[in-house]
């Protein structure tokens, strides 16, 4: 597809307008580098290996193979990222801006927004807090399978396996419903601009896998490995997870990790990565999204369900086929959650990124980007710069700056999911 000239659209940055205006602003217009939690990294691994696992024949596709891949793959990632290894230094550096400071890094990553003053989430609100009402939202392990036996299910990816979520249409469209919103696109690399710094969540996960709350009684090295080793040990738990939804000797995705994209109303591209795509001998389609974060996912499902609709959508438009299902598959809580979309509500759903798109043209050219306070700020790094936690935005960037908004360049994989939301 030739490069755009118009705005264009990911699903991360869509929803971060749609959660909050001024969260959308600090990412996307003034770029502000953001430090990855080790949750992010860990799903960036965890996509990575699960990705790969997929390259081995049927047969060799193990929960042992996959635990295999953890280190290589962490390596691979780490020579891609260099900043990544300095999470678990010893004496890590401090980060450089407001968004690194020890006191946003510890809001994004340890307060529980949920908790955290009771403001409703934009995102949330009315589509998925509660999946089993209107019945298009199901789990495909309800009823007690939780082992690989869920995998059965999926032993023909896209027959009739598919746990297709019975129709039904009673949950909202998170998009609609209000939003006079907007939006533009370009990612950047989250490692850009400031140095690393340690994460309490790495901490947390060196006192679970070690038993030790701290390791400052050893040699900096040995503790860098330790932490390391325990990362890695979180992922390789993270990999149990999957097997217990699904048994990849029974799947052959069609697609992994592709870049789809498409262009709506003639003037707005529509862009992102699909983790894994199934297609069945019929033609079906099913769009699986891995999640792999520790953050209560009931604040997030809105976002992962805004996400969804958008793969489903663009899917749509360029293969002339909604997909059948869509699902998300929570790795921590071994657990899958299929939803059915149909043709009527991704139309909805067209119009209101268009809108959302309009909306976000309309505050780039009056620089009105407003905070938008949630259960979402808990995980934000930028709340040193946020009015509603005593902050103040930076300058607002001059227009050479904004144009890159617009860009045509291919989104990068690795810095999308390490921004990604704490579920990742
Ligand atoms: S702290 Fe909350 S209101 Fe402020 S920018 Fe971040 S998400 Fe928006």
């Amino acid at each position: 597809m030739a490069a755009p000239s118009g705005p264009s659209l990911s699903p991360s940055r869509a929803a971060d307008f749609k959660t909050c205006p001024l969260l959308f602003r600090f990412r996307t217009v003034d770029k502000l580098p953001e430090t990855p939690s080790a949750d992010q990294v860990r799903g960036t691994l965890i996509h990575a290996v699960l990705e790969r696992l997929f390259d081995l024949p049927a047969a060799d596709r193990t929960p042992e193979a996959a635990a295999a891949l953890v280190a290589p793959e962490w390596e691979k990632l780490v020579a891609q990222e260099p900043e990544l290894a300095s999470l678990f230094a010893a004496e890590p550096p401090v980060a450089a801006g407001p968004s690194g400071s020890p006191a946003a890094r510890s809001a994004g990553t340890q307060t529980d927004p949920a908790t955290d003053g009771g403001v409703s989430d934009p995102a949330t609100d009315g589509e998925l807090s509660n999946p089993a009402a209107g019945g298009r939202l199901s789990d495909p392990a309800a009823g007690g399978q939780s082992g690989p036996a869920a995998g059965g299910q999926l032993s023909d990816p896209a027959a009739g396996g598919q746990s297709g979520p019975a129709a039904g249409g009673q949950l909202s469209d998170p998009a609609a419903g209000g939003q006079s919103g907007p939006a533009a696109g370009g990612q950047q690399s989250p490692a850009a601009g400031g140095g690393l710094m340690r994460d309490p969540a790495a901490v947390a996960a060196e006192a679970d896998a070690t038993g030790q709350a701290a390791l400052v009684d050893v040699p900096s090295g040995a503790a860098e490995a330790a932490r390391i080793a325990a990362f890695l040990s979180g992922a390789r738990d993270l990999l149990a997870g999957y097997f217990a939804v699904e048994d990849p000797r029974r799947l052959e995705p069609a697609e992994r990790e592709s870049l789809i994209s498409t262009m709506i109303g003639d003037e707005l591209l529509l862009r992102g990565y699909i983790d894994r795509l199934d297609v069945s001998p019929a033609g079906d389609l099913r769009v699986v999204d891995y999640k792999t974060g520790g953050a209560p996912r009931q604040a997030f499902e809105g976002r992962a369900l805004f996400q969804l609709k958008f793969y489903a959508l663009v899917l749509w438009r360029t293969r002339g086929v909604v997909p059948r299902a869509l699902r998300l598959l929570y790795l921590k809580d071994a657990e899958a959650l299929d939803y059915s979309p149909e043709a009527g509500e991704l139309e909805r759903f067209e119009r209101t990124l268009l809108a959302l798109s309009q909306a976000i043209e309309r505050a780039k050219r009056d620089r009105d980007f407003r905070p938008k306070p949630s259960r979402l700020c808990g995980w934000c790094s930028h709340q040193s710069l946020c009015p509603e936690f005593g902050g103040t935005p930076p300058p607002y960037p001059e227009t050479a700056a904004i144009t890159d908004l617009t860009s045509g360049a291919e989104p990068d994989r690795v810095a999308t999911l390490l921004r990604d939301d704490p579920l990742g």
